[in-house]
């Protein structure tokens, strides 16, 4: 069994953030993730050059107090850079805006490992790559700081070209409040390896799931609002979700009724995982771990299957039914 190694810190007060000292800091990106870090940054004691194209985000920028840059020269004048531009954007905008500012010594932070793990982006030789990621969307990254509950994080150094990666990484780590609730030592391959696992086999077959039940009970004569109530439309599920979060994933069956408790347990004791397993192996391995999904999404008409596959479930059984389900319940 792998054990990962975690860093926490005292909700009482953030640990060292001396590896940045006299290191100019920069946010590349005010967005979700960007407004959160900038402004733990700041409240730890460390206040971040922010860099942006000048819209509103940039305008929330400078309505929270900072004075947004162009992200070319914000990321020039960094000696540490955080990426928090959407991963689709990345390579593009690194290789063109970002790459050019970045010196021997300076230290590039993905939120994300997808880009660096798969290659898409050209960092020049000298300058380390770590990745600060937050389990954790951007609000909650700002309210979990404050409240001091802390968030999941992930750390890890990609490149340590200067030797001193390492401590760069914690201290970034602890100014955004990634040690409150335990920095997990990772890697951009185990976090995007698991990123794209659940978007690519384990909801895919919750949505499955969930798509086979509505047709089976429809089939047997039960009504849409119905089965679609029980099924999620009730937000139950969304209920469930967060109970496994909090109490475990077996210790929430407490709160279900004792026929359900046994109609739960007896149909799982007695379903076979091995199929599943298999097609989830092979999208580990075939399809994330090869690069094989990266480099098809990678290229260009990937965008137009989207919209095809999109419209595709737009037009699905169980979608026009929610539809018009909506519709009669005016919900
Ligand atoms: P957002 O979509 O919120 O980022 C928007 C920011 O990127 C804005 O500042 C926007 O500014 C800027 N931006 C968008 N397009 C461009 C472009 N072409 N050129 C320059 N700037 C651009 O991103 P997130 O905060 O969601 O994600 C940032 C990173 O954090 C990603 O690596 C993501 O994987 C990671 N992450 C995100 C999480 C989340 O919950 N969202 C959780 C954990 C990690 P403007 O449009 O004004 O230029």
């Amino acid at each position: 069994m792998a054990h990962a190694e975690i860093h926490h810190d005292d909700p009482g007060a953030i640990g060292d953030l001396g590896p940045l000292a006299g290191r100019t800091v920069a946010v590349l990106g005010y967005g979700n993730q960007g407004a959160a870090q900038a402004r733990n940054l700041r409240d730890s004691g460390v206040t971040p050059l922010v860099g942006n194209r000048n819209d509103s985000y940039a305008e929330a920028a400078a309505d929270a107090g900072f004075a947004p840059r162009p992200i070319a020269e914000v990321a020039f004048e960094a000696d540490v850079s955080l990426l928090l531009v959407p991963d689709e954007v990345q390579p593009d905008l690194v290789r063109d805006e970002i790459a050019p500012g970045l010196h021997a010594g300076d230290t590039l932070v993905v939120a994300s490992g997808y880009n660096w793990y798969f290659g898409l982006l050209e960092i020049p030789d000298g300058v380390d790559v770590v990745m600060v990621a937050p389990r954790m969307i951007g609000a909650a990254v700002r309210d979990r700081y404050v409240s001091r509950a802390g968030f999941p994080c992930f750390v890890s150094v990609e490149r340590d070209a200067t030797g001193h990666a390492w401590e760069t990484t914690m201290a970034v780590a602890r100014g955004i409040g990634g040690t409150l609730g335990g920095a997990i030592v990772s890697s951009a391959r185990e976090e995007a390896a698991l990123d794209l696992l659940s978007e690519q086999a384990v909801w895919p077959a919750v949505l499955s799931v969930l798509r086979s039940a509505h047709a089976i009970a429809v089939d047997a004569g039960f009504s849409d609002e119905a089965v679609l109530s029980e099924l999620y439309l009730s937000g139950e599920p969304a209920e469930v979700f967060d109970h496994i979060a909090r109490d475990g994933l077996f210790g929430q069956l407490g709160l279900h009724s004792r026929t359900s408790q046994y109609g739960q347990l007896r149909a799982l004791a007695a379903a076979d995982d091995a199929a599943l397993r298999d097609r989830f192996a092979a999208v580990l391995h075939d399809d994330i771990l090869s690069g094989a999904f990266a480099q098809e999404w990678s290229r260009p008409e990937a965008g137009e299957r989207l919209d095809a596959l999109r419209r595709e479930a737009d037009a699905s059984a169980i979608a026009q039914a929610e539809a018009a389900v909506r519709e009669r319940l005016g919900s």
